[in-house]
């Protein structure tokens, strides 16, 4: 079941990455790939998740009861989101 949803969603994205390209070409922008589409949605979704456990004071990652702690995360996943935070920031170098 889980699959189908998926599906759906993969499908989805594909016609809207089409009509993305699409418009791009026309106002001579530079294409995006479907990979940045993705990324786009699931940042998406991270903040819409985090907005939503900021105001009933939960998590934001799916599936955790805990109370919230700060940042839309609960205290283990908040130490979680920290560490991840750190290491892209020493693999992009900045
Ligand atoms: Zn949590």
């Amino acid at each position: 079941m889980a699959t189908g949803t998926q599906e759906l969603v993969r499908r989805k994205r594909i016609k809207r990455f089409k009509a993305e390209q699409k418009a791009r070409r026309r106002k001579d922008l530079a294409p995006i790939t479907f990979r940045d589409l993705e990324q786009q949605d699931l940042e998406r979704d991270e903040d819409r998740r985090v907005r939503e456990a900021r105001k009933v004071g939960g998590c934001a990652v799916p599936g955790c009861e805990a109370r919230h702690h700060a940042k839309g995360y609960c205290a283990k996943h908040y130490q979680r989101m920290k560490r991840i935070a750190a290491a892209q920031t020493i693999t992009l170098g900045h």
